[in-house]
């Protein structure tokens, strides 16, 4: 030991300034010379002392050591812990996607499906014409605002088609019914034309002047008398329709009452010889 005159003067001093700067290494080496320097003075009490200061210090930092060394571990540990989890977050997230894509691809198909059941239902599988489903979607659409819409609603009655299928047989009158059909649409191509049932039709137009009304349900009438069909085999009579028209300001909850409004000058058409029209407007 190289420490000059007063080593343990020195060594104490030495431990002073490393307790003071906190140098845990330095104060554990500086213990352990000073046990060592009172062994060999033969003051073996001392040397015990600062070995046991020595020894409690070393442990002290070993075990600080370690703790570091665990905190180290821990978040090392959960940083792999989240990266799995994450991994497996991942692979759920892929399968849910799978899923979901799997589900709407379903869901479109059923779209499809929906759309073209959609369509039959509102479609008279004889005509081809809309139905009484049909009429009902296509008036709301032709009114969809609140604001009231101008147009007419005509019902066409086939005249005496009773004694059209006793002559013809059904099979014809079907026929017939599908010429008519094609007729009513070639005239009101932008209006609604629906078969209401058995041998009746609707049909709506924007039609908001009377005069003009009464000439489309002309127009409607001239059609099927020009196309000629036999009405029986003995004259030279023809198919013939009658119509009835209702012009007014229409709603959205009002296909029943023009219908019924309709209904009534159908009934005067009628009443008036057939194979004519009556069209009425709505008074203020
Ligand atoms: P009107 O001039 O008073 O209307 O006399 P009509 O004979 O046309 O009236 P009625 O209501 O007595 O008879 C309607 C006939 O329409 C009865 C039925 O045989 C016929 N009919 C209804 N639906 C169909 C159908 O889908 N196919 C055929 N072939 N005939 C039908
Ligand atoms: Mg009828
Ligand atoms: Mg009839």
């Amino acid at each position: 030991l190289a420490l000059g005159l007063s080593p343990i003067r020195n060594l104490n001093e030495a431990l002073e300034k490393s307790k003071s700067a906190g140098l845990e290494k330095k104060i554990i080496k500086i213990y352990e010379n000073i046990s060592k320097y009172y062994e060999k003075t033969g003051d073996f009490r001392l040397a015990l002392e600062y070995y046991k200061s020595f020894h409690i210090k070393q442990s002290e930092l070993e075990a600080s050591n370690l703790s570091m060394r665990l905190e180290i571990l821990s978040v090392e540990f959960n940083f792999y812990k989240e990266k799995s989890e994450n991994m497996k977050f991942k692979k759920l997230s892929e399968k849910l996607e799978r899923d979901i894509e799997a589900a709407n691809k379903t869901l479109e198909k059923m779209k499809v499906q929906n759309q073209s059941l959609l369509k039959e239902s509102l479609y008279d599988e004889l005509t081809n014409i809309y139905n009484r489903r049909g009429l009902e979607v296509n008036y709301r659409d032709f009114v969809n605002l609140d604001e009231p819409v101008m147009g007419t609603l005509y019902i066409i009655d086939i005249d005496r088609f009773k004694s059209y299928n006793d002559t013809w047989g059904h099979v014809k009158g079907d026929e017939c019914l599908i010429k008519i059909s094609e007729a009513l649409k070639k005239v009101a191509p932008s209006g609604i034309v629906a078969r209401f049932g058995g041998e009746e039709f609707v049909v709506i137009t924007r039609k908001s002047k009377l005069e003009d009304a009464k000439m489309f349900a002309e127009a409607l009438r001239d059609s099927i008398e020009k196309m000629a069909i036999p009405a029986d085999k003995t004259s030279t009579k023809v198919v013939t329709i009658s119509i009835g028209g209702y012009l007014g300001k229409m709603y959205k909850d009002s296909l029943t009452f023009f219908i019924e409004k309709a209904d009534k000058e159908l009934y005067i058409a009628k009443e008036n010889g057939r194979n004519c029209m009556s069209v009425r407007e709505e008074e203020n």
